[in-house]
């Protein structure tokens, strides 16, 4: 049976990147009759550092950011990873399986590193074992994310196979990234090259969920672009990076192909695109962030919303993880 699983890290506040790269697909998905299990990720977020006041904050904004955009509690689930201590237990499992070699070729690990790898914590090398844990501790059969985390999905299917190789076992599922959508990897508004990120240090370079209508505005404006007008087909941006990301954005927000966007926008140059765009940002996000302050002031809600999510979730992870225990060889209550 089909089932879905992502998660978004409370390591910052959210970005334009995560609203169209994956919350706003989870909240198609919950429309859908397709079980759905949404996950604050704070394990994943401790693998850099986070300030334990802001973590808690981080955490609960992020769910708010969910509830906000429409994710329904009484649709999906909706829980923090660490309430739900099978993802842990099932990650050792995993950091058993998953070989020193695969971590070393992950991207990310690579990015987050940086020159100075000897000082990296080691969960940060390990946090694609958790990953998988994360979505395979359900049985999820499908994971919506941006593209970023496409090296990541194929590491968890690559779990799952070595696992069911090792044990001679037919029993985790192969799973699916769904990488869908016009805005699959947003770029930072200051260098088209880079992803939009919530940890990028220079905060011109991202538009975030609780930004008000001047600071998009702002931001919009300022973003990068170059001199020329836009093309009237997709084909046009290839070598334009700046320019393909404002117009994948527009798309995303519009829910709109990008010919479309360019059959509007062909020709006209980004003085007439921009303030276009800033209209329609601040439509779709305003009241977005409107609903997260509201929300923010009723922390006690918050996290009665997520400890309900995470009871609901350990009925579905713990038998799981007592399948793999039994696989493995542990000896357990009879
Ligand atoms: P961090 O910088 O801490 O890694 P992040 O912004 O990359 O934060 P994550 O929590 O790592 O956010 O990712 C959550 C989800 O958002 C993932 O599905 C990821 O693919 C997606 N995502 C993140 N950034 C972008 C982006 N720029 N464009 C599209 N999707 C994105
Ligand atoms: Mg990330």
């Amino acid at each position: 049976t089909p089932r879905v699983f992502s998660g978004i890290q409370p390591s910052g506040g959210l970005t334009l990147g995560n609203y169209l790269g994956a919350i706003k697909r989870f909240v198609d998905m919950q429309d859908t009759g397709i079980e759905t299990l949404y996950c604050m990720v704070d394990l994943h977020a401790i693998t850099v550092w986070q300030d334990p006041a802001a973590l808690r904050r981080q955490t609960r904004e992020l769910a708010a950011g969910y509830i906000a955009a429409g994710l329904d509690p009484a649709k999906s689930l909706l829980f923090n990873q660490s309430q739900v201590p099978e993802h842990a237990q099932l990650g050792w499992i995993f950091n058993c399986v998953a070989r020193m070699g695969w971590m070393s070729r992950m991207t990310q690990f690579k990015d987050k590193a940086g020159k100075n790898r000897e000082n990296a914590s080691l969960g940060l090398f390990a946090y694609p074992a958790l990953m998988a844990a994360d979505i395979l501790v359900y049985h999820a059969t499908h994971v919506p994310v941006g593209e970023d985390q496409k090296q990541h999905i194929e590491l968890t299917r690559d779990v799952a196979a070595k696992f069911n190789h090792d044990y001679g076992v037919d029993f985790f599922p192969m799973t699916e990234p769904v990488i869908e959508g016009a805005a699959t990897r947003v770029m930072s508004l200051r260098d088209g090259s880079k992803k939009m990120s919530k940890s990028d240090p220079s905060p011109a370079s991202r538009i975030n969920m609780t930004d008000d209508a001047d600071a998009i505005a702002k931001k919009i404006r300022k973003a990068k672009t170059d001199p020329d007008a836009l093309p009237s087909e997709a084909q046009g941006l290839e070598d334009r990076p700046e320019a393909r990301n404002l117009v994948n954005i527009f798309a995303g927000l519009a829910d709109m192909k990008v010919d479309h966007v360019l059959a509007d926008f062909g020709g006209k140059q980004f003085s007439d695109f921009k303030p276009a765009l800033i209209d329609l940002a601040v439509s779709k996000l305003a009241p977005i962030s409107t609903e997260m302050d509201r929300l923010m002031q009723h922390p006690d809600e918050i996290d009665r919303i997520l400890t309900k999510g995470a009871t609901r979730a350990r009925q579905i992870a713990a038998p799981i993880l007592a399948q793999t225990y039994e696989i493995v060889g542990m000896v357990g209550p009879k």
